[in-house]
């Protein structure tokens, strides 16, 4: 039996077909309940993270910038100021005093230094408290530099990390359309929600490349500032981190008219299903057979090994807990691929629609959660049997402290497992993790065999005792 705390009853379900359920989802965790979710400031500066021609000041004591320092392996092919964390590092005396004088200093000084081509500043909790007026300084330091400096309203305790990514989504919002003398090009798209993490915005911009598609901006993979300026002369917005980028897309069509389209680059049927999606859009017949032999031609180079690897996994069980909802049905379906049953599925941020459609494609008995704590997922991996779960940072102890194998989905991936290619090494990835013998000498897994020695013990005495 699983415990639930009452208050979350409704954010936890076992999915049957004949009793569908609308799950409480989009609200503030719960107090006590020790949520997986980071904080507003954070959500918005893992968004924003990966511009890598801009600077990110964290205006806010040392611990919010340490805490995200380099949060996320987002790959650059120029400029890594985004690698640099930079912080205001208040103290008491500006607590008390107020901190815009640190600010303005720390801002000017870093412009000079650095010359980066737009500043970002990010408002953590303790600026909501003391009340600074960030957005003046930002406007003084703009005009006195020539560069975009722009506020991020992202206090920790405003709301979810959901709210941050609406607070990214408003910054970048402000540099779009900056730059009004580029010509659109005939058909070009912006990828949003894509962070180059382990390089995998490379491998998606370049089968693009390959179907004649031009990418006018990454939003925010390897993302540069003039790009984003330019954002506003695509002709589709193709958003694959739903959770963090349908507000833009939202609000872009809203002020320039630009349709969007949400995808997924994970696994073979999403991937595949993006690139027809942006050939579709674009309704030219040669894009289309281009696009149909690129697919055939990756799926044809990945499948033999995929199909050599599913056979040694092949009825095992998986469970996944990711940020975004669209990255968890994909994980479903790659799972299927290889044989194997997801269990056990949540996100962080999944709505009432991705809920409901993570009901239509799980199968009976499916536990779908949202907003999960550390407690109720380590219930679910034991309670379910669970083989593999899938996760990020904050999952990976879980999965190593109850012997059961890990796949790193998140931030800090070092391998890309986006595209057809991204899907080839998931497999390996799961195989490797799966079937490595390290599990045998995990002490969970240790005490569960002597627990199952006991428990046959106990039978045979037990048949003995009948016997007699
Ligand atoms: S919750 Fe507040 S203090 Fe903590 S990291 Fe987030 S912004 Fe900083």
């Amino acid at each position: 039996m699983i415990e639930i705390l009452e208050a979350r009853k409704k954010q936890v379900y076992e999915n049957k077909k004949e009793a569908r359920f609308d799950m409480a989802c989009d609200k503030a965790s719960l107090a006590g309940a020790v949520s997986q979710r980071a904080c507003v400031f954070c959500g918005s500066r893992v968004v924003l993270y990966p511009i890598a021609d801009a600077i990110h000041l964290v205006h806010g004591p040392i611990g919010c910038a340490a805490y995200t320092w380099d949060i996320r392996g987002a790959l650059s092919s120029g400029p890594e100021l985004h690698r640099l964390s930079f912080s205001t590092d208040l103290r008491e005396k500006e607590v008390i005093y107020g901190g815009e004088k640190k600010l303005y200093a720390a801002l000017t000084e870093l412009i000079r230094h650095h010359h980066p081509k737009a500043a970002f500043v990010y408002a953590t909790c303790i600026i909501g408290l003391i009340g600074d007026d960030v957005q003046a300084v930002c406007r003084r330091v703009e005009a006195e530099q020539g560069i975009p400096v722009i506020p991020v309203h992202s206090e920790g305790f405003r709301g979810t990390k959901k709210d941050g990514y609406k607070a990214a989504c408003d910054a970048l919002l402000r540099l779009i359309g900056e730059d009004d003398h580029s010509t659109p090009p005939e058909k070009g798209i912006n990828i949003l929600g894509d962070f180059n993490l382990a390089g995998e915005t490379w491998i998606i911009k370049d089968y693009y490349r390959r179907m004649g598609i031009d990418v006018v901006a990454c939003i925010t993979g390897d993302g540069r500032v003039d790009e984003i300026r330019r954002a506003h002369n695509a002709s589709l917005n193709v958003v694959q981190c739903s959770g963090s980028m349908t507000q833009l897309a939202l609000m872009m069509k809203e002020k320039y008219g630009i349709p969007y389209a949400r995808v997924s680059y994970f696994g073979i049927e999403d991937t595949a299903e993006a690139l027809y999606t942006v050939a579709r859009h674009f309704n030219d017949p040669a894009l289309m057979e281009r696009t149909e032999s690129l697919v055939r031609a990756e799926v044809n180079r990945i499948y033999p090994e995929i199909q050599r690897l599913r056979c040694s996994l092949e009825g095992k069980k998986a469970a996944a807990y990711v940020g975004g909802s669209f990255k968890a049905f994909s994980l479903v379906k790659a799972f299927r691929h290889l044989g194997m049953q997801t269990v056990v599925v949540g996100s962080q941020t999944g709505s009432q629609e991705d809920y409901a459609y993570l009901q239509e494609i799980c199968d009976e008995g499916t536990i779908i959660v949202d907003d999960a704590n550390p407690l109720e997922l380590s219930r679910f991996i034991a309670d379910k049997g669970v083989d593999i779960l899938v996760g990020g940072v904050k999952e990976r102890p879980i999965a190593y402290k109850m012997g059961v194998a890990f796949c790193d989905h998140n931030h800090e991936r070092k391998i890309p497992l986006a595209g057809f290619e991204g899907m080839l090494h998931f497999s390996r990835e799961v195989y490797g993790s799966l079937l490595s013998p390290v599990w045998q000498f995990s002490p969970a897994r240790c005490r569960l065999r002597t627990a199952e020695k006991e428990t046959r013990n106990e039978r045979s005495t037990c048949k003995t005792n009948i016997a007699a």
